[in-house]
């Protein structure tokens, strides 16, 4: 029997656990919330490859639970469950303690699934961040030894990589490879030259990213639809992927892959193997005394809509790790249902600590797709009906991501929420069918929506940078007025709100194809969206827009003209942007000024 104080206990600070525990902290959960995880950092796993291209820093992308958990009234142990006892409502640690629990959510996430000889032993997984720092270590110092490597046969196969596994994973780490290695090989053959005092000649086509798959690349997943786009992305990559389809991978040595493909056995060397042929249900879920009539078929947790176990009420499971059991298809294993379904974990814990039935059921709402298609570009594909694809659609998605950031910076966010329900969800029930005669034309909604997203890219990436408590929608201008001195290493701050000469270099070095531009062009975005606003009368449900995007200006024009840094030295063209904006705003206008209800969703930073 529990005591009705026993605390509820999260399992995993992964995206549906930490979002569960935050959530419940937000909306003021009567009882003791203990959240119980294994590393000292979340891992924001679908950046895992901007990590390993260097386009992102580590503690952007895995940023320490005891910051993220500052000021919250959440309990975190740092520890791994191994057992959960169902009929006691205990867990038990590792290290010999054990919890008792009221509620229990599991969110303990997968582990990666090994179907073939020696995978487990041979092969590098890309699942953490110590996944990818070790992948990385190693192919720079094939990379290396390469450049130093006379023969050109085992210069070939050092620089081979072998990935195995034709899923999002796969593909999107083969794209990345296709840019960042021959970066890794270049500059490892200029240091060997410069060490060897002789001029070595590499040829970048000694490089071989092969992916391997049974099937089709992106076969039966939820980014299936973007095969033909990821394919063309393969093929302007500075190496191009090759991919070897049809192939069963029955082995892994420590420099092959053996596989059989059209009835005959064939053998890759490769200085590098790399395995992405899918998850497996968690050993702790696994180990349940779960009946499997109670579980998928590939044995996840079986749940209700409310995300409750069929038999114990008062256990929850999200993400990874839990299939509902109402649904003909299971939802894809994606951080975008983990995070929705922590979201609707913590609504029911709070309907329930309240003693309010019935409890709620939830649906996920699958808001498309994106994915990484090499440095500096990506495809968002929006209700399975636009494609979004190059800078723009890596624009977009960052800035979906960095919504998903479990930091307090409300206003990324905020903003996400404003760009996918306010833009693209509230004509969700048209899908099909959208009023372009409202009047915007798609291109100009796309313009909006970009402007959105650049400028919130550029704000947010000032507190993304160093993972602070500061910023909330309203603390944006403050933040940001002296930026630079707040912020004296980050390079968008710099570049618009540094000393001239600095400015200018940051503007000259950043390619457009980095997100350091995107403030630069988030001006411009935001130029042409006024433009566009200004033109017409925008119809009553795009109204928000119109605010939002003056809201966004406001908060970039306000940091740029109470800068305290040579503000006389902003370059004309820059001034002209500004001018254009504060015109459009009129900058006696204050917070308080802005619409009621664009006003309470700045403060509340939510919907
Ligand atoms: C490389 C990569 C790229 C991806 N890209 C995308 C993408 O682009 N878009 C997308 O939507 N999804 C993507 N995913 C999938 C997405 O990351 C997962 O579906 C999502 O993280 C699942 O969330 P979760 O909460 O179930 O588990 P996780 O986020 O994996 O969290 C589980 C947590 O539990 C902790 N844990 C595990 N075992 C124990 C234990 N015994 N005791 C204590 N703590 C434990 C782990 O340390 C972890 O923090 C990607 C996954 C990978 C690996």
């Amino acid at each position: 029997m529990t005591s009705s104080k026993a605390p509820t206990i999260i399992i995993g600070a992964g995206f549906s656990g930490l979002f569960t525990a935050l959530h419940l902290n937000n909306q003021g959960y009567p009882h003791p919330i203990i959240l119980i995880e294994k590393s000292d950092r979340f891992c924001f796993k679908p950046l895992l490859y901007d990590y390993m291209s260097g386009e992102m820093q580590s503690y952007q992308i895995t940023p320490l639970y005891i910051e993220l958990l500052h000021d919250r009234d959440i309990s975190f142990i740092k520890g791994t469950v191994i057992s959960i006892d169902l009929e006691t409502s205990r867990v038990c640690l590792e290290d010999g303690r054990t919890q008792e629990y009221g509620n229990l959510v599991v969110a303990a996430g997968s582990v990666p699934a090994f179907f073939a000889e020696g995978a487990a032993e041979h092969a590098f997984t890309f699942h953490s961040k110590a996944d990818v720092d070790a992948l990385k270590h190693h192919i720079m110092t094939q990379c290396r030894k390469a450049a130093q490597e006379p023969s050109p046969e085992v210069r070939r196969s050092l620089l081979t990589v072998a990935i195995v596994g034709g899923g999002p994973v796969g593909v999107e780490l083969a794209l990345t490879l296709g840019d960042v290695l021959p970066q890794w090989y270049e500059s490892a053959v200029s240091v060997a030259a410069n060490e060897t005092a002789s001029s070595l000649t590499r040829e970048l086509r000694e490089i071989r990213i092969v992916l391997l798959n049974r099937s089709d690349i992106l076969n039966g997943d939820v980014n299936k639809s973007l095969r033909d786009t990821a394919m063309a992305a393969m093929a302007s990559r500075t190496v191009s992927p090759e991919l070897m389809l049809g192939a069963s991978v029955r082995a892994v040595r420590s420099n092959s892959v053996e596989f059989t493909r059209n009835s005959s056995s064939e053998c890759l060397t490769a200085g590098t193997i790399v395995w992405t042929a899918g998850t497996s249900v968690h050993p702790l879920v696994r180990a349940l005394p779960v009946p499997k009539h109670e579980r998928s078929k590939r044995g996840h947790l079986l749940v209700k809509p409310t995300l409750q176990l069929l038999s114990y009420p008062n256990v929850f499971a999200a993400g990874d790790c839990a299939v509902i059991e109402s649904d003909e298809e299971p939802l894809p294993a994606t951080a975008q249902v983990a995070y929705q379904q922590g979201e609707a974990i913590a609504q029911t814990l709070m309907v329930k600590a309240k003693q309010k039935d019935p409890l709620p059921s939830y649906t996920v709402g699958l808001r498309g797709t994106i994915m990484k298609l090499g440095m500096g570009t990506a495809v968002a594909n929006i209700f399975d009906r636009y494609e979004v694809v190059g800078t723009v659609g890596q624009a977009i998605r960052q800035v979906m991501y960095l919504g998903l950031m479990p930091t307090p910076i409300y206003n990324a966010r905020t903003i996400l929420g404003w760009i996918k329900d306010d833009i693209f969800e509230a004509h969700a029930g048209e899908r099909y069918d959208i009023d372009y005669t409202a009047g915007y034309e798609i291109e100009e909604l796309i313009i909006l929506g970009t402007a959105l997203t650049l400028s919130a890219t550029a704000v947010s990436r000032a507190e993304i940078g160093i993972i602070s408590d500061q910023l909330e929608s309203v603390a944006l201008r403050r933040a940001l007025a002296g930026a630079t001195s707040r912020y004296p290493n980050n390079s968008i701050i710099r570049a618009l709100f540094g000393h001239r000469r600095k400015r200018d270099f940051f503007l000259r070095t950043a390619s457009s194809n980095t997100l350091d531009g995107a403030l630069k062009k988030a001006l411009t975005k935001i130029q042409q969206s006024i433009s566009i606003l200004a033109e017409r009368t925008p119809p009553e449900e795009v109204c928000d827009y119109k605010e939002f995007v003056y809201y966004c200006c406001d908060c970039v024009a306000r940091a740029a003209g109470t800068t305290p840094v040579d503000k006389q030295l902003i370059s004309a063209e820059e001034e002209a942007v500004l001018a254009t904006i504060k015109t459009a705003l009129g900058l006696s206008r204050d917070y308080p000024d802005l619409p009621k209800q664009l006003r309470d969703r700045a403060l509340s930073g939510h919907r």
